[in-house]
């Protein structure tokens, strides 16, 4: 293991959070490194140094070798506390980055890289929608938006779901799999279970929720695993990653 991924490891487990355990020291571990020093009462540069690393140790109840692989990748600034009951996950239709458009009408976006870009509304915004003006809130799945997390996966614009095609930009592995940690993340934060009417596809709402929509198929086909078929399959998928993710 290097040393960046341990010292991400070891943050992650006292409550820190530098972004994704991915080995790379960049802004937000060293920001995390910062915060560390300065609830430690070290000199605060952000550099885990000798004497950094000494109280990382000292403090470490878990062995690293036997911490669970974190996969936290939202930031916590983006998941403001509220009573929220439900995610649903969708496409954009557009293009593999997140338009302002698309920022409108969902809380989370992920690009096809697996960025994530927070979008304009905030979660707690879609704690009740009852006559709100749509744009107060992530208007993303209609008549269900109320306590519901929109998290949407920029891709599949010119897509058609029969005969298949997924357009010019269609669904990467990179942004699914970024997408089950997202969705593992607001599960975590919002206490949510993952049951076929917690966490679903927008595809899945008016069969699982009884709430009728209006032809809507993110996602009922995955680009880059065309053996996943339908609704219940890819929300199935979906359900099982962020399962083991949790
Ligand atoms: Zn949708």
């Amino acid at each position: 293991m290097s040393n960046v991924l341990d010292l991400q490891r070891r943050l992650i487990a006292l409550g820190y959070n530098p972004g994704p355990a991915d080995g790379h020291d960049g802004p937000r571990t060293k920001a995390a490194v910062r915060l560390f020093q300065i609830a430690e009462g070290l000199t605060v540069d952000g550099i885990a140094g000798p004497l950094t690393w000494l109280r990382l140790k000292d403090k470490g109840a878990v062995p690293v070798a036997e911490a669970p692989a974190p996969t936290s990748i939202v930031p916590t600034e983006w998941m403001l506390a509220a009573p929220m009951k439900r995610i649903i996950v969708h496409w954009t239709a557009g293009g593999h980055i997140a338009s302002s458009l698309d920022r409108e009408h969902y809380h989370i976006l992920v690009e096809g890289d697996g960025t994530l870009v927070r979008g304009h509304p905030w979660i707690p915004d879609n704690v009740s929608v009852a006559g709100k003006p749509a744009d107060e809130y992530a208007a993303h799945t209609l008549n269900a938006n109320s306590g519901s997390i929109g998290v949407s996966l920029c891709c599949m614009a010119g897509a058609t779901e029969s005969p298949f095609s997924a357009g010019r930009a269609p669904m990467t592995r990179a942004q699914w799999n970024a997408m089950t940690s997202v969705v593992a993340d607001l599960c975590r934060r919002y206490g949510i279970a993952v049951t076929d009417m917690t966490v679903l596809s927008h595809a899945e709402v008016q069969t699982n929720l009884g709430i009728q929509q209006r032809g809507k198929w993110d996602f009922t086909r995955l680009a880059f695993d065309p053996s996943v078929v339908g609704a219940k399959a890819c929300g199935d998928k979906m359900r099982a990653e962020v399962r083991a993710k949790l």
